[in-house]
């Protein structure tokens, strides 16, 4: 049989209905871009199955720097194409998540030994050049930073986007379009039969099942690299490596009213930003690609360092309340060694002869998730037989369907309950968007919403994240549904793993 003959046998079996226990396309990894494929591959009408190994968005699609748009190093390596990519997506992305988006005024602070003023001025002209080609907002307001020993400052507006709340988003959407979501799901073992791939899977409670899927996704993030080595049969050649990206979170400094861009002596661009919750800022990510031979320390001082090199007031290890990493999986291949500067992701395609295909993602930016997705399903094509469902692009995520920006919604929310926190209703508006009402149903007074466990966390949010956003555990609801873990005490930590656990 010649790869035609295969193709359109495997095109015919995807028209057939689906047994109980085989799926067009199973996906491994529920981060950003796991998520996206599921939604993606399901609004073509495949029956999708997404296994996460933990909780959705557990790997670094929590631990981003949550910045999207252009990226600055790409321009600064005249990759316009990867600039422009990123914008596109900005501007969508703030269109089908505008809850979940967030625009900041960028400062850099100058280090004129590594980047001339001259530089820097052109470069950001150059990006509100291409801002404007995207209907996105270029004007910057004047920063209002005290502390720093410079005159002058140069700054340019950009996006953030709440990472895991927004691969929970898609997760849902991927639901609502039909997909199963097997959150606590680890792949055991991929084996290849001839046109289906066979595989091993183990829930949370240890039981082992089997599934056959038509075409399987390695969208396992830093994990892929492990699970291409021991437990999927290929005969990929692509290669990917790990990065490892370290961060320190510190109490939001008074003199930060904006995110602040820091240059380090290798280059690197140093971000300076304020967590969802605005109580403390998150300076990183240190970028080691020796991620065996590192010291994590070593990470740590140089941040440190590069901080008080900046400012006037100088911090040390004890004005640290919180330290994270996260792995990165880049395409070793030198195929695409665009990868390696520009991270950029890059998709692999195994499929030898008549075996059922492996498509394998490596890399990519938390801001081009879907275009990611949308081309993955693309190169899938031939096999599924499944067309782009055109609609998809500009079909707002759950809780993105509100008129009006998010400051019209919480003003809604605000008339509609003046008995509850103004506080509460602001939070909730940015992570749930329009399904805040959901929440609030009924709720007219405070005692309404149920048990305080902490900060302004009620028991009927947490009631909704359980039933609705496959939290399991206190965990879940506090490092990727709320991010709230900095604002618990140990104490109060416990009283919600204990309400969870008896629920
Ligand atoms: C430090 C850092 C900063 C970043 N900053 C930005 C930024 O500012 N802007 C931006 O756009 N992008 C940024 N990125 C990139 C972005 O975060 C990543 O591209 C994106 O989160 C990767 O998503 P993913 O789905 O590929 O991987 P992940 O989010 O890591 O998801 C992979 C998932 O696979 C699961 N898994 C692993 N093994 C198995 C198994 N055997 N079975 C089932 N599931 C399994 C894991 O539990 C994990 O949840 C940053 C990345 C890092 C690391």
């Amino acid at each position: 049989m010649d790869i035609d003959q295969y193709r359109s046998k495997v095109s015919a079996t995807f028209n057939a209905a689906p047994s109980a226990k085989t799926v067009d396309i199973a996906v491994i990894g529920g981060g950003v871009q796991g998520c996206a494929l599921a939604a993606e591959a399901a609004s073509r009408r495949l029956s999708t199955l997404l296994i996460e190994a933990e909780d959705i968005a557990n790997g670094a699609s929590s631990r981003s720097n949550r910045i999207i748009g252009g990226d600055l190093s790409q321009l600064e390596q005249l990759d316009i194409e990867a600039v422009n990519r990123g914008l596109q997506e900005q501007a969508i992305l703030r269109q089908r998540a505008p809850h979940l988006v967030r625009s900041h005024n960028f400062t850099i602070l100058p280090n004129t030994t590594l980047r001339s003023r001259r530089r820097i001025q052109a470069g950001l002209y150059s990006y509100r050049a291409l801002q404007r080609r995207f209907g996105l907002p270029s004007n910057s307001c004047p920063a209002h930073i005290i502390d720093v020993p410079y005159s002058e400052l140069f700054s340019y507006c950009d996006d953030s986007v709440d990472d895991s709340r927004l691969t929970l988003a898609l997760a849902q959407q991927a639901r609502t379009l039909g997909a199963s979501i097997r959150p606590h799901t680890k792949l055991l073992k991929a084996t290849r039969k001839q046109d289906f791939w066979l595989l091993e899977l183990q829930n949370s409670n240890g039981n082992i099942e089997h599934l056959r899927a038509k075409v399987l996704i390695n969208a396992a993030g830093s994990a892929s690299v492990k699970l291409m080595q021991d437990h999927i049969e290929h005969s990929s050649r692509s290669k990917g490596m790990l990065r490892r990206d370290d961060y320190l979170v510190i109490s939001s400094p008074a003199h930060c009213d904006n995110a602040l861009v820091l240059q380090a002596d290798n280059k690197q661009l140093i971000y300076l930003l304020d967590t969802p919750s605005g109580q403390h800022a998150v300076l990183g990510p240190w970028q080691s690609n020796n991620v065996e031979a590192m010291d994590p320390s070593a990470a740590e001082e140089q941040l440190i360092a590069l901080y008080n090199q900046n400012f006037k007031a100088n911090i040390s290890a004890d004005d640290i309340v919180h330290r994270f990493h996260a792995l990165r999986c880049l395409c070793a291949d030198s195929s695409c060694e665009q990868n390696k500067t520009s991270q950029d992701y890059a998709l692999d395609l195994d499929n030898p002869a008549s075996l059922a295909p492996l498509l394998n993602s490596y890399g990519g930016n938390i801001g081009t998730h879907r275009l990611l997705a949308e081309q993955a399903l693309t190169i899938l094509q031939p096999f599924t037989g499944a067309l782009i469902n055109p609609e998809l692009k500009t079909k707002s995520l759950p809780g993105g369907d509100f008129n009006g920006g998010l400051t019209a919604l919480q003003s809604e929310l605000e008339f509609n309950n003046p008995t509850i926190e103004p506080t509460l209703l602001q939070r909730l508006a940015r992570s749930y968007g329009s399904n805040s009402h959901k929440i609030l149903l009924g709720v007219t007074r405070m005692t309404d919403l149920g048990l305080r466990f902490g900060d302004n966390l009620y028991q009927r949010e947490v009631e909704y994240l359980c039933s609705e956003e496959w939290a399991q555990s206190a965990e879940d609801i506090l490092w990727r549904r709320s991010k709230l873990g900095l604002c618990f005490s140990a104490a109060e930590k416990q009283a919600l793993q204990a309400f969870i656990s008896a629920g």
